[in-house]
C-alpha cells in the first residue's frame, strides 16, 4: 500500500481520496475548505495542515483541482509540490486543465526528476463515488505502468492517450464532440415539432439510423423516449451548463494554439456561452434545447 498525497478534496477528489482510504493506502488530504476536510477525515483520511506536509513523504501525489491557475499554483508555488515531494514521487494531476499548461507542468517535473502525467476522467461525481471513472492518460510508458494499480482505485477504465498532455486533448477532443452532438440533437426536436413529427417516431427512427449519437440515444434532450435522462427531471445536472462551457472554452484554446479553427466548436462555445449568460450555469447541459427553440421563434 502507498502514502499518497491528494490536493483538492471537492466533489471529485473527495469521493476519489475516499475510494484511496477504502482501499488500504495512508492518504493525507489538503484543500482550503474546512468542511470537504472534515468529510475527507470521516472517511478515513489524514487531514495535512499544507501542501508541503500533504507530499513530503508521499510516494504517489494525485490532485483534483479547478482549473490550470490552480494546478500551476499548487505545483509551483514556493513550498509547493514540486518544491516539497520527494525525488521520484509519482505526480498524478486529475484536473480538467489546458493542454498547455499540463504540457510545462510535465516539462518543468521532468526536468526536477518527477515522473508527471495527466489523467482527467469522465464520469461525473457518482463515477468517482462509485469507482467507476473513466481516466484518459497522458504519460510516458513508464509512468502509465506506476499509476495503473492506484488509477485503477478509483475507476474502471484506464486509458493511455499517449505522452504529457494526451489525457487533456483527448478530453476536450470528446466534449467539444459532445457539445455539439447535443445541440444538433435538440435542433433535430426542435425541427421535428415545427414539421409536426412525433418525437418519440423521431427518436425510434434516428437511434437507430445513421443520426444517432450518445446524446440521443443515452441522454435524449427531450422527456420521454429514454427515462432516464435529464429532460424527464426538469434538467436537473447531470453534467451542468457551467461544466460544458469550461470544456468547450479549452477546446477553444487549444484548437487556437494550434492554429486550427472548429467553426462548429465554436459556435457550440458561443451557444452554451449565451445560455449561461441568461442564468443557466447550474442546468443540465441538455437544457440549452430551450433556448434554441427560443431564438427560432
Ligand atoms: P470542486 O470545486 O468541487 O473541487 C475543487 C476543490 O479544489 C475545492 O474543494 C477547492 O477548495 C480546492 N482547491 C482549489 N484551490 C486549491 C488549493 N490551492 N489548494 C488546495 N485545494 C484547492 O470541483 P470538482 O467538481 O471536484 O472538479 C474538479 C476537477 O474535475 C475540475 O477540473 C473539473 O472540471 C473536473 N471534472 C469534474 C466533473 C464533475 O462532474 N464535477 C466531471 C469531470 C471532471
Amino acid at each position: 500500500m502507498a502514502t499518497i498525497g491528494f490536493i483538492g478534496l471537492g466533489n471529485m477528489g473527495g469521493p476519489m481520496a475516499a475510494n484511496l482510504v477504502k482501499a488500504g493506502h495512508n492518504v493525507h488530504g489538503f484543500d482550503l475548505v474546512k468542511e470537504n476536510v472534515d468529510i475527507f477525515i470521516e472517511a478515513g483520511g489524514k487531514a495535512a495542515g499544507s501542501i508541503a506536509q500533504t507530499v513530503q513523504d508521499a510516494e504517489v501525489v494525485i490532485s483534483m483541482l479547478p482549473a490550470g491557475r490552480h494546478v500551476s499554483t499548487v505545483y509551483e508555488t514556493a513550498n509547493g509540490v514540486f518544491e516539497s515531494a520527494p525525488k521520484g514521487a509519482l505526480l498524478i494531476d486529475c484536473s480538467t486543465i489546458d493542454v498547455s499548461t499540463t504540457r510545462r507542468l510535465g516539462e518543468l517535473a521532468a526536468q526536477k526528476g518527477f515522473e508527471m502525467l495527466d489523467a482527467p476522467v469522465s464520469g461525473g461525481i457518482m463515477g468517482a463515488q462509485e469507482a467507476t471513472l473513466t481516466f484518459m492518460t497522458g504519460a510516458t510508458d513508464e509512468g502509465f505502468t506506476r499509476a495503473k494499480p492506484i488509477l485503477e482505485q478509483m475507476g474502471k477504465n484506464i486509458i493511455h492517450a499517449g505522452g504529457i498532455g494526451n489525457g487533456q486533448a483527448a478530453k476536450v477532443c470528446n466534449n467539444m464532440l459532445l457539445g455539439i452532438s447535443m445541440i444538433g440533437v435538440c435542433e433535430a426536436f426542435n425541427l421535428a415539432d415545427e414539421l409536426g413529427l412525433d418525437r418519440q417516431k423521431l427518436f425510434d427512427i434516428s437511434s437507430t439510423a445513421s443520426g444517432q449519437c450518445w446524446s440521443l440515444n443515452t441522454y435524449c434532450p427531450v422527456p420521454g423516449p429514454v427515462p432516464t435522462s435529464p429532460a424527464n427531471n426538469d434538467y436537473k445536472a447531470g453534467f451542468s451548463v457551467a461544466m460544458m462551457l469550461k470544456d468547450l472554452k479549452l477546446s477553444q484554446d487549444a484548437a487556437q494554439t494550434a492554429g486550427l479553427t472548429t467553426p462548429l466548436g465554436a459556435n457550440a462555445t458561443a451557444l452554451y456561452e449565451a445560455f449561461a449568460g441568461e442564468g443557466n450555469g447550474a442546468v443540465d447541459f441538455s437544457g440549452i434545447i430551450k433556448s434554441l427553440r427560443k431564438s427560432d421563434s
